[in-house]
């Protein structure tokens, strides 16, 4: 038997399943706030997701530690539907839990707390995925937004003027065409963006990680499993091996050593403490990469834009690696280059390797989502859908109307 390098697939017809004002790829938690903040400005919406959950590696992948929306300093720089987010994720809890790492809003962030703890403890929680999964289901529903589960995107149709006209799905039903005149990507892998042919960097340098939870003797414990790393010394600092999330074969090697690492982690536990008996509970059901591959847009962010003043900006964020550092975020690293129609969100906006950690934490994700997503609803209403001619100032004033933090002056270094 003879083995061909290509095979030809035949060219065929697709039923056009849906049409859309704005179409969301990825519900992850940068795209449940494209979705939610796309459907509040008014367009009409649908969310495609290939597994059965929202909240991506938030919640399928255990990362449950809402990063700060502080700079340390005692300065808050996120609000909006970062804010309305953070405290979703925890409005179950009516008690901390350490081991768990579930740990309600510190009582300083809470209205009229003290502003002096305010700089020495950070704004953020630690959440139950699993709780935090079924209400970002609600929270998305009650927006009015259309999931489409276990639908995988795979292909965008361009009209003729190079707009996306199409996105092309798989999922029970088959495969079909969704039109849309917006388009958002939020796959954490700039799945969308790739196929429409923009260009897109990515990153072979991802190591071994999975958190996971136990339960011994009635205790709740999250494990947080990482070999070491450090994004922007690429493979030098890390602890390898090496995985590229944008690669079928890596992805599926990523997942079994780290289950093989998890299992070796329970049997160190056991050996650790011979009378506990740990419980597997909830091992991560996505692979944990943390940056794939992303946008590589007219504008990328880096260090060095730290406290500098951007005039397109459409949000703001700490760094929750230290105290100190605000960086805008601009929204040239969110718009497309050849595609006039769409929009990147999350951790695959167009940022350098320099700050690509910062911009990927759940926080500044949600700063993303809520700016793609509310310009993708304005442009659909003023632009005919072209995200490029809508006009920056326009959109900086639904987003401060809607919550969203974008003074100058918090940008500067603090006293
Ligand atoms: C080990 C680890 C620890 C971390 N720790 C923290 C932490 O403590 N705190 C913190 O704030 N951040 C942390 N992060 C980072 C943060 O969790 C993520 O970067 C952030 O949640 C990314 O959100 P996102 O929506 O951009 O992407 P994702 O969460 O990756 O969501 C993308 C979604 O798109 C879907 N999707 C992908 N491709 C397709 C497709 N073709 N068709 C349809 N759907 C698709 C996926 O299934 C997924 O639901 C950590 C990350 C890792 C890996």
């Amino acid at each position: 038997m003879t083995h061909n390098t290509v095979v030809h697939e035949p060219a065929r017809d697709l039923p056009v399943s849906a049409e859309y004002d704005v179409a969301v790829v990825g519900g992850g938690i940068a795209g449940v706030t494209a979705a939610v903040a796309a459907a509040r400005n008014g367009a009409r919406v649908c969310l495609l997701e290939r597994y059965c959950g929202l909240g991506g590696l938030a919640t399928l992948g255990n990362v449950t530690i809402w990063l700060p929306l502080c700079d340390g300093r005692g300065r808050q720089v996120i609000a909006g539907m970062g804010e309305e987010l953070l405290k979703l994720s925890v409005a179950d809890l009516e008690a901390d839990d350490p081991p768990a790492r579930f740990t309600r809003i510190p009582a300083c962030w809470q209205p009229g707390g003290d502003p002096e703890e305010r700089a020495q403890k950070r704004y953020r929680v630690g959440f139950n995925p699993s709780t935090y999964m079924l209400a970002l289901e609600q929270w998305v529903v009650d927006a009015g937004v259309e999931i489409l589960y276990d639908t995988r995107f795979c292909a965008a149709l361009r009209a003729a003027d190079g707009r996306i006209s199409h996105l092309v799905v798989e999922n029970k039903s088959g495969r079909s065409a969704i039109a849309c005149r917006t388009a958002v990507d939020a796959s954490g892998d700039a799945d969308l963006c790739h196929a429409a042919g923009e260009d897109t960097v990515s990153l072979h340098s991802n190591v071994l990680t999975g958190w996971f939870y136990t339960l011994t003797e009635g205790q709740l414990k999250l494990h947080q499993l990482s070999n070491r790393y450090c994004p922007e010394a690429g493979t030098q600092r890390s602890q390898g091996p090496f995985f590229a999330g944008d690669d079928a074969r890596q992805v599926t090697a990523h997942i079994l050593q780290t289950r093989s690492k998890i299992r070796q982690r329970l049997a160190e536990l056991r050996a650790a403490d011979p009378g506990s008996d740990p419980r597997l509970l909830m091992p991560p059901t996505m692979a944990c990469l943390r940056m794939t591959r992303r946008l590589a847009a007219r504008f990328t962010l880096t260090a060095a834009h730290m406290h500098q003043w951007l005039d397109d900006a459409i949000g703001l964020t700490g760094d929750w690696r230290r105290a100190g550092p605000v960086y805008p975020v601009p929204f040239s690293s969110l718009r497309a280059v050849k595609t006039a129609n769409l929009l990147a969100a999350g951790r695959c906006i167009s940022v350098d390797n320099t700050v690509w950690d910062v911009l990927r934490a759940i926080p500044p994700c949600v700063v993303t989502g809520q700016a793609a997503g509310t310009a993708a609803a304005l442009a659909v209403a003023q632009t005919d859908g072209d995200v490029n001619a809508l006009k920056t100032g326009t959109l900086q004033e639904h987003l401060v109307s809607q919550g969203v933090l974008l003074d100058r002056a918090l940008l500067a270094p603090p006293a």
